[in-house]
């Protein structure tokens, strides 16, 4: 597919053109806390040790030729804009942030709670995206350039409706394109659903962990609708990685190579970190961002995929994405 035109993407360290991009995952994160996580007073973070894991995990993603990741880490999940700065500036590596907010379940749904109780709290919300996107966060200067949102286990909720209402008109607002989170594999079709309905381009949507489901029949609704998959939780046992490239190299085969995007979500640092001891290696040896360089590309392979078919899904389709490319029906 040719590209209607470059465009500026923001990242952390200020703005890049799309052919810029590179090689890129669409969904790691630097680091994530869970709403709460600052009772966990007798664990500090300690951002001078995050910064070290950070710039490791960024050194070895560049070995494999990557250029940019996105940190989809909405506003309400211990998004931190001085780590991202931090470890771009040490590596010289693109990192995307997110402005949006999380599922309610696991997101910041009480200060919206108390202040739905006065005012329309999706016209606050839309205000906070559009000022993050235009002006940057806080008074950082960094400007976002992705928005993102979330539902649960096949529930939209009302806050979740009002924070893709507010999305919704983000984006219209300032061009900038979603990224969202999905439960398990369930929703998605209804998020776009709801997006599009509200104005936004299917085309300028990534319906994220996509991969949480098997159903091809899901996987095309979607994709036939004109949205990109995602891919993108490849190491996260809920799906095994075995099945996660069976339905990838389904998809590719159905014609949706064009709109598949991939990564692991791995999260590399935790405020208040909610794992217990005992659990913690594992858990650092399971995110990580290398594995579908290391172990998925080779299964891809196996399946038939091509390279050029391979090589799509981290470097052209990223930049379509970005650059707004229409996605055909299938
Ligand atoms: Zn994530």
């Amino acid at each position: 597919m040719t590209s209607p035109a470059e465009t500026t993407i923001q990242t952390v360290t200020g703005p890049i053109t799309s052919a810029e991009l590179g090689r890129t995952l669409m969904h790691e994160h630097l680091a994530i806390g869970y709403p709460g996580w600052e009772a966990a007073t007798d664990e500090p973070f300690d951002r001078a040790e995050a910064v070290r894991v950070c710039v490791d995990h960024v050194e070895s993603l560049k070995d494999l030729g990557y250029s940019s990741m996105i940190d989809p880490c909405p506003n309400d999940l211990g998004r931190d804009i001085e780590l991202m700065v931090a470890v771009a500036e040490a590596t010289g590596f693109n990192i995307i942030c997110a402005s949006g907010l999380y599922k309610e379940h696991e997101g910041g749904h009480a200060h919206w709670a108390f202040r739905s109780r006065f005012e329309d709290v999706s016209a606050v919300m839309t205000d906070l995206f559009v000022a993050e996107l235009t002006d940057g966060i806080g008074s950082t200067g960094v400007r976002p350039g992705i928005i993102k949102v979330g539902t649960g286990l096949n529930d939209l909720t009302s806050h979740e409706a009002a924070v893709f209402a507010a999305a919704a008109s983000a984006a219209s607002a300032t061009g900038t394109p979603i990224t969202t989170h999905t439960e398990d594999g369930t929703l998605g079709d209804r998020q776009q659903a709801v997006l599009t309905e509200a104005g936004v381009d299917a085309h300028r949507i990534v319906i994220g962990h996509s991969c949480g489901s098997t159903d091809l029949d899901y996987h095309l609704r979607i994709a036939n609708g004109g949205s990109y998959l995602g891919f993108d939780r490849f190491g996260i046992p809920s799906v095994s990685d075995d099945e996660r490239a069976a339905s990838l190299a389904r998809l590719v085969s159905a014609g949706a190579g064009d709109r598949i995007v991939v990564s692991h979500d791995s999260v590399w640092c935790w405020k208040g970190n909610p794992w217990p001891v005992a659990l913690r290696g594992r858990i650092a040896e399971q995110f990580v961002p290398t594995r579908f360089d290391t172990e998925i590309i080779p299964k891809l392979t196996e399946l038939g995929v091509t390279d050029e078919a391979i090589h799509r899904l981290t470097h052209d389709n990223p930049r379509n994405y970005f650059e707004g490319a229409p996605l055909p029906g299938l």
